[in-house]
Formats: structure tokens, C-alpha cells, sequence
């Protein structure tokens, strides 16, 4: 059986646990999911039965060949979608349909009901979310991959580094290097964060040249086409700042003691607490103001998430980031970032950049 039939065919039960007939599936993710199929502008109705995926005639090529036998609804330009989606709803038989409330737009629902008036629909979430965040052998080995891009680019970008890139120029590079070997492009904009502008866990990459700080935080990862990666890592590039190799140190154990805590059957706030507890104890408890980390897999964050209220129970199969960070406005942030698979006896970091305080330096 192929994995998307596999896949379809655990939803079926949630759709049926659901007490629903069928299930709408409107977030394009979710249909790639399910399908093979990687456009938009494309539902999925899986019902307790089969399944018929909604498109229209722009990708009736490209779903013939990432989803060879599948039953599809291909609509002419002169039918719309919500047209399409109540045709195939009657000829299923549907009288009970589960829609997903995060993807679903208000106006659809409430065209569908205006169509249907007998139609009980009932919102769901997550049931398709909840499948995804356990991988498969073969989503592993497409992770592993959109981490080797990602990888193999940072070392050519670390051999290179010199004072007068940019900022943006780094970033461009990057996904350059990482397109170069192989991924379709960058999971994410490369956060390429100068001296106090790693303060902003988020910064967007400027103008600023590596030469204007004495380090830089570097957060990049690769989109291997489907599945992505995504890691941290500071390098001093100038003098040693005194407060960094302390920070660092506090960022780097937290990390470490959070990675050791990963098993199955152990809660993600858990894991975010031993991170938190490592950077409480050294007096940096405010500047670290995100969760430990979170799902990767066909988005960039998926769940689970590690932070701390969240219950989930790790489970073979998850890949998490584990990503700690101490911020601190005007002098800057230290942040390490590391992909991890969730394995029967424990863990297995999937990601190999070297991370000791004697390898942040470029040479
Ligand atoms: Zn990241
Ligand atoms: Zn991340």
C-alpha cells in the first residue's frame, strides 16, 4: 500500500472518531499530505470510504503524475469550487462533514450551508496535523536531506566569511550554496543577525556589514522540496566579547540537558523546562521569551511544539528543534538550534554542525 493510502486510511478512523462522514480538507499542506500532490487551489473530500481530490484544469498534468490512480474532480474555469465541492459532497452521500476550522474560511462554510441546508457540518482541528507529526522512514530520510543542504552550504559560507558581506549578502548566499546542492530553496529568509541585531529573534537580514559586530547569529535552513530544516549557530568573527563566551556556555548547556531529556513518553513543556531551568539558574530567565522549539516536517513549524503549556507527550517518529536563546537588547543574543528525531529508546540529533564555543570562531 502506498504511504498516502496509509495515510488516508488513519484518518478515516479520526473522521470516524469525529462522528462525521467525510472530512473537507482545505489546507493545501494538509492535501500534500494525503495526496503526493504538491500545487495549491486544491481540497480533498476523504470520506469513510474513499477519497476525490477538488482541483482544476491548470494541474491536471501534475496530478496525473504525483498521484497516479487517485480519484480526482477537475473543474472547467466555467465551474467553481464551491460548486465542485457540493457536487462531490451529494454524489458521497455526505449528511454529517467535518471541515478543518484552521484552514476553512467563514465565507465557504457559510456558502456550503446556504447549498446544503440539511448538511450538519462540524469543525474539527488538527486531525490531519496529528498524523503529520509522527514521520515516517521515508519523511526522515527527506529531512535528513533538507538538513545536509542546509549544511554542507554553512560550511562553504563559514569558510568565506569576511568583513565586508552584508547581512543580506550572507543571506543570499546561503540559499544560493543550499539551492546549489540540491534543495529547492530556503525553508525560510536566513535570519543573518550582526553584533546587538541578535537581539531580535527574528531579524531581517540588512545592509549591515559582519565587520560592524564582533559575532553574528546565523538561523537557515533548507527546503529540500517538500520537507525542511532548520538550525542556529553564532560565530565570533571579531574580537571576544567578554559577556558571550559566558552566555554561550548558558545557552549551549541548556541546549544539551534539553536534548538529553528527549524521549518518548516525556512532555514537551517538560523538555522546554530543563532548558529553562539551565538559563533561570544563570540569571537570564527573562531574555530567553519563545518556547524551546518546535515540529519540522512539510512547514517550517509544525507541532509538536516544546514550550511551556504544552502537554503533548513526545512519541517516536516527532522531529523537533531544540532551540534555546538568551536576548539581551542592545548587546545582542545567543541562540543554538538543533534538529532532533524522537527515537523508540531516546533521541538521535539529526544535525552535525559543530557547536562548542572553540568552533563558533571563523578562522
Ligand atoms: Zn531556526
Ligand atoms: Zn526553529
Amino acid at each position: 500500500m502506498d504511504r498516502y493510502q496509509t495515510r488516508r486510511d488513519k484518518l478515516r478512523k479520526l473522521i470516524r472518531t469525529a462522528d462525521a462522514d467525510a472530512l473537507l480538507v482545505t489546507s493545501f499542506v494538509n492535501v500534500t499530505y494525503l495526496s503526493g500532490f504538491t500545487g495549491d487551489d486544491s481540497y480533498m473530500l476523504v470520506t469513510r470510504t474513499g477519497e476525490v481530490l477538488l482541483s482544476d484544469q491548470r494541474y491536471t498534468t501534475q496530478l496525473e503524475e504525483e498521484c497516479p490512480g487517485l480519484e480526482l474532480s477537475i473543474r472547467p474555469p466555467r465551474v467553481n469550487m464551491l460548486q465542485l465541492v457540493v457536487k462531490a459532497l451529494k454524489s458521497a452521500n455526505v449528511s454529517r462533514l467535518a471541515i478543518e476550522a484552521d484552514s476553512m474560511t467563514v465565507g465557504l462554510r457559510d456558502r456550503i450551508a446556504d447549498k446544503l441546508p440539511k448538511l450538519a457540518i462540524t469543525p474539527t482541528t488538527a486531525l490531519v496535523e496529528k498524523l503529520r507529526m509522527i514521520k515516517d522512514r521515508d519523511e526522515i530520510a527527506e529531512i535528513r536531506r533538507a538538513i545536509d543542504q542546509a549544511e554542507r552550504a554553512f560550511a562553504v559560507l563559514k569558510a568565506a566569511i569576511r568583513p565586508e558581506q552584508s547581512e543580506k549578502e550572507i543571506a543570499d548566499n546561503l540559499e544560493h550554496q543550499m539551492r546549489l546542492f540540491g534543495a529547492k530553496g530556503a525553508s525560510f529568509t536566513p535570519i543573518i543577525a550582526v553584533g546587538p541585531r541578535a537581539a531580535l529573534p527574528h531579524a531581517r537580514p540588512t545592509r549591515k556589514r559582519i565587520g560592524e559586530g564582533d559575532f553574528v547569529l546565523i538561523d537557515w535552513g533548507a527546503d529540500d522540496g517538500l520537507y525542511k530544516s532548520d538550525l542556529t549557530r553564532v560565530l565570533v568573527t571579531g574580537r571576544i566579547p567578554p559577556k558571550l563566551e559566558r552566555v554561550y556556555g548558558v545557552v549551549l548547556s541548556a541546549q544539551l540537558q534539553a536534548i538529553k531529556a528527549i524521549r518518548p513518553g516525556v512532555s514537551c513543556q517538560s523538555v522546554d523546562s530543563v532548558a529553562r531551568g539551565v538559563i533561570e539558574k544563570a540569571g537570564f530567565g527573562r531574555r530567553f521569551g519563545h518556547g524551546l522549539g518546535h515540529g519540522i516536517g512539510l512547514e517550517i513549524h509544525e507541532s509538536p511544539r516544546l514550550g511551556q503549556k504544552q502537554k503533548q507527550v513526545l512519541e517516536a517518529g516527532m522531529v523537533v528543534t531544540v532551540e534555546p536563546g538568551i536576548y539581551l537588547p542592545g548587546w545582542g543574543g545567543v541562540r543554538i538550534e538543533d534538529d532532533v528525531l524522537v527515537t523508540k529508546s531516546g533521541h538521535e540529533v539529526l544535525t552535525n554542525v559543530p557547536k562548542r564555543w572553540e568552533d563558533a570562531f571563523v578562522a
